[in-house]
């Protein structure tokens, strides 16, 4: 639970905003992710693991997905791979989405240096123009990060590594340093076609100045499945509805 936030400028000016009540709540992807795909199966999903899709064909009102072996077809072809999505790709959506670059590392450090984190998050705006980055405390370690423009991308492990000796976290070690894309819709872009749509980041739904999706991923799929259940039966000819309602 967070209930401060300390903001920095080019790492230097700070101030500290103590709210009475938590304001945001922290989770690993890992347990998030897990309970998501708990709660789809119980509910009736089919879950295959490791099931790669290598290519998509949507042709007259049926969608096919391949992987390595096996292919599936079905009436609602549903994209929700990520900004790297290959459903996006494939249907030629979102090809103008505006595209930026996040590098993150898990960082780990002796209690100590925890411990003064445990209840606030660190954000820097200034260092990195239309970007910013981040101290998020995980429990365990802390997550800290560089988000910004694409073009931004050849200089993030140089400002990640300057902001990691900026802050007072001991002798630490990262343990995974990923990188990320994301892209960002514009309104008007369609991410739609016939029986396909996409959600949460392979649409380009997450609020490009701080990089936050989680909301809108949820947010896009609750929106979709009432236009795909129409669809199915028989009410509507394809899935405009939902382009519709997410753009209201
Ligand atoms: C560094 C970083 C920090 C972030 N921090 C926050 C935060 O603090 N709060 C927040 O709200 N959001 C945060 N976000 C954004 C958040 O991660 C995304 O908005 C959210 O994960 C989008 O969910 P999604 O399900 O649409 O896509 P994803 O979570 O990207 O899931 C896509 C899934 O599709 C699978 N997939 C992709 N391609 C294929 C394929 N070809 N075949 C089969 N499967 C495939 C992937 O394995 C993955 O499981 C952060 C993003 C980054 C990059």
């Amino acid at each position: 639970m967070i209930s401060r936030a300390r903001i920095t400028y080019k790492q230097r000016e700070s101030f500290t905003k103590c709210f009475p009540q938590p304001f945001t709540y922290m989770t690993m992807r890992e347990k998030f992710d897990g309970f998501l795909t708990e709660r789809a199966v119980s509910a009736g999903a089919s879950l295959m693991d490791g099931f790669k899709v290598n290519r998509i064909d949507v042709d007259n009102g049926v969608s096919q997905v391949f992987g390595e072996k096996d292919a599936f077809d079905g009436k609602v072809l549903v994209g929700a791979d990520g900004a790297n999505s290959i459903v996006a790709h494939r249907l030629g959506l979102l090809q103008e989405a505006e595209m930026g670059v996040g590098l993150e590392s898990e960082v780990y450090t002796e209690d100590e240096y925890l411990q003064p984190w445990a209840s606030i998050v660190s954000l820097d705006f200034g260092t990195i123009r239309g970007g910013y980055m981040w101290v998020f405390p995980k429990g365990d370690h802390l997550s800290i990060g560089v988000a910004g423009f694409m073009k931004f991308g050849p200089r993030m492990r140089d400002l990640l590594d300057g902001y990691l000796s900026s802050l007072q976290i001991g002798d630490f070690r990262l343990q995974v340093t990923r990188r990320h894309r994301l892209a960002r819709r514009r309104l008007g872009m369609p991410f739609h076609i016939g029986n396909a749509v996409l959600i949460g980041y392979a649409a380009g739904t997450v609020d490009f100045w701080t990089g936050e999706g989680i909301y809108y991923a949820l947010r896009t799929a609750q929106m979709a499945a009432p236009a795909v259940c129409n669809y199915l039966e028989g009410n509507v000819r394809d899935l405009r509805q939902y382009e519709e309602v997410v753009d209201r």
